[in-house]
């Protein structure tokens, strides 16, 4: 890692027009610290607007919230927050739920945390960036590099020039295809499934998710506070990836209804609000998993370089950390981008190691394997409000919660 404030600062930065792909959490966070340090970013974004409201609970570790602070959004952030308190986990048909206080068991994984919904938290960050040039509604379609810069074509037709292009367009990058070839040679299904959608507040739910777990298969439910709707979030274990087109949502649907329709619990209710779904989303727990995230004057940031898997291994975290570790290692050697991308690199290593083990771990263990299992997930979670964290950190198997809990170096 370069040290921050080191002798080249007195140089002149050069690389300063820079192209970020996505405008989720990675790519406003590196557009907001780009800016503050002297750069021109840029922003494509394949979505025709910015995101409104609504979208799944992301969670925000120690470090996340230490660049949220230093971003100056703490207290929007925490004004936006799902204010969940308790999870009632159950299982079979019989028994009472296990009450789970959510900050005894997020303070187990790190010494902060914050909920929000994703695209609370994405509103927030955009409007962070500024006079930042935002092209809505467009995609990359080519890129070629020399020595000099990238020439990049859109799909909208135009092409422009630009010294650097990062990818923070997330597990199915699209700048991660154009630079480093196709998505089946990262990424690294984990044997799990995940869907979410959202339905009315039929429970009236204020502060208390639902979870239940069976063999195989975990359901659970929470609200979504500014639109006083649910989502409903399924997570199941097959043994082998299932076959369907990613854009075939009638399929995934069916796929999602086979898998539980056995199920019972709140899941019949459920599941009859599935067709009206609009907000549907459907995919496997997939990590992406490279050696190097830059190409050239290429890099990646955030879920297209490093997802840990949606849902189990504080993606939004690493993605946060990640994009400012990025443009403080560029702004620390000028925009020199070879010394720039490999400082980078260095620094976020240890945390995508961490929360790629971490993520690994969360999937095989959240999804029981069986009814015993379940069971047994349930009994021990009457532990987590009152035990220790080294006793937790050994039953999901890693040292550390999701993200590393170590200072983040400054930069300014
Ligand atoms: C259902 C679900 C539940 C989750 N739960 C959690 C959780 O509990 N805790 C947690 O920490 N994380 C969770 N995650 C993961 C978290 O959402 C991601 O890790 C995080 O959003 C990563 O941010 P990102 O900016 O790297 O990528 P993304 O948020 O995926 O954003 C990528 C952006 O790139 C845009 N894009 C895509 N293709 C193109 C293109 N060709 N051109 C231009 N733009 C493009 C997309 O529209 C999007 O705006 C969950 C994810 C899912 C799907």
């Amino acid at each position: 890692m370069t040290a921050p404030n080191s002798a080249a600062s007195d140089t002149p930065v050069t690389n300063r027009n820079i192209l970020i792909s996505g405008a989720s959490v990675a790519g406003p966070v590196l557009a907001h610290w780009l800016r503050r340090f002297g750069f021109h970013p840029t922003i494509v974004e394949r979505a025709p607007s910015p995101r409104k409201t609504g979208g799944h609970a992301v969670d925000l570790f120690g470090p996340a919230v230490e660049v949220t602070d230093h971003m100056g959004l703490l207290p929007q952030v925490q004004r936006l927050r799902t204010r969940t308190e308790r999870l009632a986990l159950a299982t079979g048909s019989r028994g009472r739920p296990v009450d789970i206080n959510v900050a005894a068991l997020a303070g187990l994984l790190s010494d902060k945390h914050i909920e929000i919904m994703r695209d609370d938290l994405s509103v927030l960050l955009h409007e962070s960036t500024g006079d930042t040039e935002y092209l809505f509604g467009d995609s990359i379609s080519r890129m070629s590099q020399d020595d000099d810069g990238v020439s990049v074509t859109f799909e909208s037709g135009p092409s422009r020039r630009f010294d650097l292009v990062v990818g923070a367009d997330g597990l199915h990058s699209n700048v991660r295809s154009l630079a480093f070839g196709p998505e089946s040679r990262y990424a690294r299904f984990t044997g799990a499934y995940l869907a979410v959608y959202s339905l009315p507040n039929f429970l009236g739910l204020a502060d208390t998710a639902h979870v239940y777990n069976t063999d195989g298969r975990v359901v659970a439910f929470y609200r979504a506070p500014a639109q006083d709707e649910l989502r409903a979030i399924f997570l199941f274990r097959t043994g082998d990836p299932l076959d369907y087109h990613h854009r075939d949502v009638r399929h995934q649907k069916s796929l999602l209804r086979r898998h539980f329709e056995d199920v019972e619990w709140h899941v019949p209710r459920l599941l009859s609000e599935l067709d009206a779904a609009e907000s549907f989303y459907f995919d496997s727990i997939t990590q992406i998993d490279m050696d190097a995230w830059s190409s050239g004057r290429v890099t990646l940031v955030g879920d297209a370089g490093y997802s840990p898997g949606p849902a189990v291994g504080g993606g939004t975290s690493l993605a946060m950390v990640g994009a400012y570790l990025l443009a403080g290692e560029l702004k620390a050697a000028n925009g020199d981008h070879v010394a720039g991308f490999a400082a980078y690199e260095d620094a976020v290593r240890p945390q995508v190691m961490n929360a790629r083990a971490f993520g690994a771990n969360a999937a095989t263990t959240l999804v029981p394997r069986s009814v015993a299992h379940a069971w047994l997930t349930v009994q021990l979670s009457r532990l987590v409000n009152a035990a220790p964290r080294s006793l937790v950190r050994r039953l999901t198997g890693t040292r550390h919660g999701p993200i590393l809990n170590t200072p983040l170096p400054r930069y300014e």
